[in-house]
């Protein structure tokens, strides 16, 4: 049996193709084994899954549901480059190392609410066409977010990241809600489009927060957020208003 051309994979080829099932690309809605290629990418999807592994570097599958497993340390969560039609669930997950989902590619919601993420969260150049939600997600290391594309909103009240979150020049359709976050570096949103909100309310940042050049459609909202660096707003065209009332800022406050 001839194994999967995709590096890596360790799956045998599907029948002529030069692809495992979940490897081998999207049947068009008018090929006659269109029903069979989606329930056997399914199936194997739950199955690996099931299996304890998490390695979809590259695949073409039609949703993820790895919500409440815990995902041991010698497995990574790799969907780097994966593209993924439909929802991605990952709530109240363990995952002992990293989350990997670089250049991904989500048609609907990813969730991550209440998640463990013991090393980083890797979503660089990530798209998810619906909402990201990572409410009271722990994130032992960094969150990686730098031109992701976001197209509802990104909510991450309540979360905890141990280092830097780093969304510089992410694009978020909605609001972008980190109320109550605590970072435990910087909040970088260097050009960032955000098409809402963005609210930082009681946030806890243990580095500088800095939005230059950045695009906020509404309000950005810091009351009782404590900053322990800078602020750093200059060249950001915010169309709301900016509010840090009540905040405590440990460096400087830079609005221009
Ligand atoms: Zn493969």
């Amino acid at each position: 049996m001839a194994m999967c051309r995709y590096g890596g994979c360790s799956e045998t080829a599907r029948g002529d193709s030069a692809w495992c099932i979940l490897h081998l690309d999207f049947p068009k809605e008018d090929d006659p084994e269109f029903t069979r290629i989606r329930d056997e990418k399914q199936l194997k999807t739950k199955e690996k899954i099931q299996g304890g592994d998490l390695n979809f570097e590259g695949t073409n599958i039609y949703g993820v549901d790895a919500s409440e497993l815990s995902i041991p340390v010698q497995n990574n969560a790799i969907f780097k480059n994966a593209t993924i039609k439909g929802r991605v669930k990952f709530e109240r997950t363990k995952i002992e190392q990293d989350a990997s989902f670089e250049g991904a590619k989500i048609e609907k919601n990813a969730s991550f609410a209440g998640a463990e993420i013991g090393g980083e969260a890797r979503f660089e150049e990530a798209e998810i066409g619906g909402d990201a939600t990572f409410a009271g997600v722990e994130i032992g290391g960094e969150a990686w977010f730098k031109r992701a594309k976001i197209g509802g909103y990104a909510t991450f009240a309540g979360a905890q990241i141990g280092g830097n979150a780093c969304f510089g020049t992410v694009e978020i359709g909605g609001d972008a809600w980190f109320g109550g976050a605590e970072i435990g570096g910087d909040a970088r949103f260097e050009e960032a489009e955000i098409g809402g909100e963005a609210w930082f309310r009681g946030a806890q940042i243990a580095g500088d927060v800095r939005f230059e050049e950045a695009e906020i459609a509404g309000d950005i909202r810091f009351e009782e957020a404590e900053i322990a660096g800078d602020v750093r707003l200059q060249g950001a065209k915010i169309g709301g208003e900016a509010c840090f009332e009540g905040a405590e800022i440990g460096g400087t406050l830079n609005l221009v």
